[in-house]
């Protein structure tokens, strides 16, 4: 089959996690069929279009591996096509000038409203003579280009996932408005619906995937596309994503764009992974890790529910954990990788290349505890700082009888250790244990305590080796002791 699918957003916010799903549906329908992707950014609105938005939905689309075949197209470069569309409009008899001011039209809808009637335009301006054109022209007002729809027109389609879809031209708002105009009544600015379709036809696209908000909008472009003569692609809306309350998730939830999911810490696979479920079940519904090759294998619009979809914050962090944990999704040097730039950010204190190995290890370390990547930060604070502090519970626990000799223990047989490794740290503790007579628990706490300055954390022994790999270990259990000294007793 031939597949020509597009993501179309536009550039007045930030890459949004709707979109990108979209991007992600559209891209799995491609690849499935050995299509085309294709990008295009709809940036029609020069008032609300910024080009920092347009580098924020580029990089975006990129980071996820939505990689496209064609584009981007821009759709402010293609003026000319637009224009040229509505010119053969007008020709037809089709289209025509508007030049209601907005002041009638409030009034129009204002009385509507009174009769209990949906507010629409009475195409009233349908059939206006040469004469009440010039005459509205010489009152200096500033036409819109309507395109005429018919009360009684019937309009169907195949929803590939919404199935048979019916509409009525009389609930369409009356003729649309398709592009702006000047005052001596020049084609102006073309308006959504109109480019769209251009577009749509100009690349050929067979497959329109879009949102489901966009249903009555596909109910109007069908009109377009007859009017054009051109060939009508099929069409899948798909379910919006809801937030916890079942409303559409909007600025209100937080985050709600892919920079902000990135900056978080998820990384691309999973939150792609996250974003599949989103809407789309597998065949196998148990299987909830996939790439997006292997969802696009299985991608099909059978199993793209009608139903919105809600926005599960522990599912993604679930997800995200699995694939945080798992050198095969993710290795130990990616991994590290992907951390350093977080700990770059709050001003931790190493050298990403001379302490590389020592990065890793620490890497390994925290692993199986990341849900995001950004958890790294505060998980890792006390192997980086030169400046430990200690929680309440840690200066408890210093202050405790036998910590003063537990900590002694272990600073005399550091001593005579030559080299730290697990096993020499393991029986500098179990020495101290024997020699002083102490229980094991109390020697652990107390050394937890003034390594970390913390009772819990990552594996003991293991944060000690780094700890020791940066010369930090001797001075923070020399600077425990003398606190536990002063408290003695
Ligand atoms: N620019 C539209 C949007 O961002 C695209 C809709 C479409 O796919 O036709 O919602």
């Amino acid at each position: 089959m031939n597949v020509r699918v597009r993501i179309a957003p536009s550039p007045t916010g930030n890459l949004h996690i709707g979109t990108a799903r979209t991007a992600v549906f559209n891209w799995l329908y491609a690849r499935h069929y050995q299509g085309t992707f294709i990008l295009r950014i709809e940036d029609t609105d020069q008032e609300r279009s910024r080009p920092e938005y347009t580098q924020n939905i580029l990089d975006g689309l990129s980071w996820l591996g939505m990689n496209w075949d064609e584009g981007p197209f821009f759709q402010s470069q293609r003026l000319h096509l637009y224009q040229a569309a509505i010119q053969k409009l007008l020709d037809q008899g089709v289209a025509y000038r508007c030049y209601c001011t907005s002041a009638e039209l409030d009034e129009m809808r204002a009385a509507q409203k009174t009769c209990g009637e949906a507010p629409r335009y009475d195409n009233r301006h349908r059939h206006l003579t040469p004469a009440q054109e010039a005459a509205f022209q010489a009152e200096g007002r500033q036409p819109v280009i309507r395109f005429m729809i018919e009360d009684d027109q019937a309009i169907t389609w195949p929803d590939l996932v919404r199935g048979s879809m019916h509409w009525q031209g009389r609930d369409l708002g009356g003729d649309m408005v398709i592009a702006r105009a000047t005052a001596s009544g020049e084609i102006g600015q073309p308006l959504y619906n109109l480019a769209v379709v251009v577009d749509d036809l100009d690349l050929q696209i067979t497959h329109v995937i879009r949102g489901e908000d966009h249903i009555a909008n596909t109910a109007k472009q069908i009109l377009l596309y007859e009017a054009l003569a051109g060939a009508i692609p099929e069409f899948a809306h798909t379910p919006l994503i809801l937030n916890s309350e079942g409303r559409k998730l909007s600025k209100r939830d937080g985050v709600t764009s892919i920079s902000d999911f990135q900056e978080m810490g998820f990384i691309a696979p999973a939150l792609a992974n996250y974003m599949t479920l989103l809407g789309w079940s597998p065949p196998d519904p148990t299987q909830e890790i996939f790439s997006l090759s292997e969802a696009a294998a299985h991608f099909d619009f059978e199993r793209v529910n009608k139903a919105g979809a809600k926005f599960d914050w522990d599912k993604l962090d679930w997800l995200s954990s699995q694939y945080l944990h798992d050198e095969e999704k993710l290795s130990l040097s990616a991994l590290t990788d992907a951390l350093i730039p977080y700990w770059q950010q709050v001003d931790y204190d190493f050298d990403p290349i001379a302490e590389r190995p020592w990065l890793e290890q620490l890497s390994l370390l925290i692993r199986p505890s990341l849900v995001r990547l950004k958890d790294a930060v505060a998980m890792t604070e006390f192997l980086f700082t030169r400046e430990l502090t200690w929680t309440d519970e840690a200066q408890k626990q210093l202050r405790q009888d036998g910590a003063e000799t537990a900590l002694e223990g272990i600073v005399n047989q550091l001593d005579s250790q030559a080299e730290l490794s697990a096993q020499t740290a393991q029986d500098c503790i179990n020495q101290t244990v024997k020699d002083h007579n102490l229980k094991k628990g109390l020697v652990m706490r107390s050394l937890r305590a003034a390594l970390t300055g913390d009772l819990h954390g990552p594996d003991l022994l293991e944060s000690w080796l780094l700890l020791h790999q940066r010369s930090e270990d001797l001075k923070r259990l020399q600077k425990a002791l003398d606190f536990a000294c002063s408290h003695a007793g």
